[in-house]
């Protein structure tokens, strides 16, 4: 049997493979009491999941997982508590969903606008198959006699405040944390192993309003559990943890199949917040 509370699973309406009602009635099955059904960048299946739990008797609590970009490395954040029709923040995400890695195609079609045409096709070739960059961008610039040099087409075109500049999108660990606050959500830390200067990065989150940490993860071993649950205490954070269930067997385990505390739920509730502090613009 499974342990009873789940608090990171995904369905098809991000990258897992069953629906969300599914999701619900194999968490069931298992034994699982305490649900979250945590898909990236969206709430579109939490509706659903609400409704299938309260066939089933399980307890399925409306979340979502940020991604980030920043130098961070992986740095996902669980939004707890959230309102499933919450279409403000659902609107938000969308527009993140739809532009993240798009960002050099709108400065290639600004270039276009501005008079300095270049074909994507060959910044994706300069680009070998990585992620599009700048330096890529910059790359196609001089090759098409637009600039005298690679510097040039940074200093004149696609620098910060240059008229071929498009800001990255995507948020920021912080921004993320920001945003589940902002929407009366509960923050936590997925998968601390996978962020890159952890016990730097912390302090900053949880000023930001981080109320819990993923200590109990398919992937940790017992003694970085033990550690975690460490740098858990040191900040105040609730440990929190989950099978990050996707349908594929990837990460290993099947819904509950990750021991998780269960006085983890009441305590990450108690972390929700009436009204937002000051510093977090509304
Ligand atoms: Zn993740
Ligand atoms: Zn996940």
């Amino acid at each position: 049997m499974a342990y009873p509370v789940d608090l990171h699973t995904h369905s098809l309406r991000s990258d897992g493979v069953h629906e969300p009602a599914e999701l619900v009635r194999i968490a069931a099955e298992r034994g699982v009491q305490v649900l979250a059904m945590s898909d990236h960048d969206t709430l579109a299946g939490v509706a659903e999941a609400l409704a299938a739990g309260e066939r089933h008797g399980v307890r399925t609590i409306a979340s979502t997982e940020l991604n980030t970009e920043s130098e961070w490395g992986d740095v996902h954040v669980l939004g707890y508590f959230l309102d499933p029709h919450d279409d403000a923040l659902e609107e938000r995400l969308r527009w993140l969903r739809e532009n993240r890695g798009r960002r050099i195609e709108l400065m290639v079609e600004n270039l276009e606008r501005l008079g300095y045409p270049v074909l994507i096709d060959r910044v994706r070739e300069i680009a070998q198959g990585g992620a599009l960059g700048r330096p890529h961008l910059a790359q196609a610039l001089f090759e098409a006699g637009h600039v005298t040099s690679y510097d040039a087409a940074f200093d004149t075109l696609i620098s910060k405040d240059a008229p071929g500049y498009v800001a990255r999108v995507g948020l920021t660990p912080l921004e993320a944390v920001e945003l589940v606050r902002k929407h009366g959500g509960v923050p936590s830390l997925a998968h601390p192993f996978t962020v890159d200067g952890l016990e730097a990065l912390l302090p900053q989150l949880v000023a930001a309003g981080l109320a819990g940490m993923e200590c109990y993860y398919g992937s940790h071993s017992v003694s970085s559990t033990v550690e975690y649950r460490r740098l858990a205490r040191q900040h105040d954070l609730v440990p929190t943890g989950g099978s990050d269930f996707h349908g594929r067997g990837e990460h290993g385990r099947l819904p509950g199949g990750v021991f998780v505390p269960e006085e983890c739920v009441a305590a990450l509730e108690a972390r929700k917040r009436t009204t937002p502090p000051a510093s977090i613009p509304a």
